[in-house]
């Protein structure tokens, strides 16, 4: 079932046009990701659906009720939707009691059952309901924060960046602890963030946002192996594209021929390759190259190539397993694993 649809939202601040008809549909139940640089509206975008922000056109409807039309809004108190911003925002002067406490509705029977219901299900232990904000660590803060979001049962939660604040260690706890959390509660969730590696693996659904406009939505895996522009190929993950001749069913660069559906196109294209399709070997098949550089990652090194001796030729990189590490200097036949992508649009 479709839970909340937003159908050309656009919002201007002055000369800034912060989003520009931006249309989204999304299941119940559903963990969709908005990522995009900086400033691309993301923010704005959640701010307009939790009701903080009217927008200048356009239409949210949740569990088909009209939240939004143009100007004309459903006040936020009143939306079932619960929020979570960057620093989680909690009031200092209050105990954790005291913020979780403030989403529970006034006449609920068992305030104190409630409570603890909550600090359970968002992984903390009851005894820290006494403590004050600063007495907790980043991810405690972060979830005491969902914990108060969640405490109003509400239809749609927002995350807007809520863990960008946190070491990347804790950071990967925390957040498989919030997707747990709300699966649990089987609660619909819009994450934002700038971190491609944290929409893909948080996200059923993605959506990427640049300049106020939503340019792709889909599937993370989708959107990884079929970007719809340079730009979201990029953003996504490493790239390395090459100018290319497009034949029917196959595209030639300069790493050789290689199968891809092609469209019926013809002509000049760009395609793209993720440097993890690559397959090194010290024999062939593949087309020769040398290796110029090999920066070690841990599990995996990036391998810098190119395909001529001393210059010339075209230089690009492959990421490959530590184990399969190769030596500067060597000479190695290239083959690509699955097919390459040719950009739409692109030449
Ligand atoms: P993001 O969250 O993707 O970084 P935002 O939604 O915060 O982006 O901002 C989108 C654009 O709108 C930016 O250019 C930002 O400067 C502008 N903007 C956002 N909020 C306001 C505001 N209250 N007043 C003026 N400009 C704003
Ligand atoms: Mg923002």
């Amino acid at each position: 079932m479709t839970q909340l649809v937003i159908s050309d939202v656009s919002k201007r601040y002055g000369a800034i046009a912060a989003l520009d008809r931006v249309s989204l549909a999304v299941e119940a139940g559903r963990r969709v990701a908005i990522v995009g640089p900086s400033g691309s509206g993301k923010t704005t975008l959640l701010r307009v659906i939790a009701g903080f922000e009217a927008p200048d056109a356009g239409t949210v409807v949740l569990d088909g009720q009209v939240l939004a039309d143009g100007p004309a809004i459903a006040p936020a108190h009143r939306r079932r939707i619960g929020y979570v911003a960057q620093d989680g925002a909690l009031f200092p002067h209050l105990d954790v009691a005291g913020n979780v406490g403030f989403g529970i509705p006034r006449n609920e029977p068992d305030r104190a059952a409630r409570l603890r219901e909550l600090m359970e299900l968002v992984e903390l232990d009851p005894a820290m309901l006494e403590r004050r904000p600063h007495e907790l660590s980043g991810g405690q803060q972060q979830r005491v924060a969902l914990a108060r979001a969640l405490a109003r049962k509400p239809a749609l939660m927002l995350l807007d960046e809520p863990f960008s604040a946190l070491d990347t260690g804790l950071r990967e706890s925390v957040r498989q602890a919030v997707a747990r959390v709300l699966a649990k509660a089987g609660i619909t969730t819009i994450l934002v963030t700038h971190d491609q590696g944290e929409a893909l693996s948080f996200a059923d659904q993605l959506a990427v946002m640049r300049e106020g406009r939503l340019v792709q939505t889909g599937r993370p895996a989708e959107l990884y192996w079929r970007p719809a522009d340079v730009e979201t190929a990029l953003f996504l993950g490493n790239a390395v594209l090459f100018e290319a001749e497009i034949a029917e069913g196959s595209v030639s660069c300069g790493l050789g021929e290689f199968e891809a559906e092609t469209g019926g196109r013809r002509g000049a294209g760009t395609i793209m390759l993720r440097p993890e399709q690559f397959l090194l070997s010290p024999v062939g098949p593949g087309h020769e190259a040398f290796i110029e550089n090999v920066a070690f990652r841990g599990a995996q090194c990036t391998v810098t190539l190119r395909t001529n001796h001393g210059g010339g030729g075209i230089r690009f990189t492959a990421q490959v397993s530590s184990m399969d590490r190769p030596q500067i200097g060597q000479t190695v036949f290239v083959s690509v694993k699955g097919e390459p992508f040719l950009l739409p649009g692109s030449r």
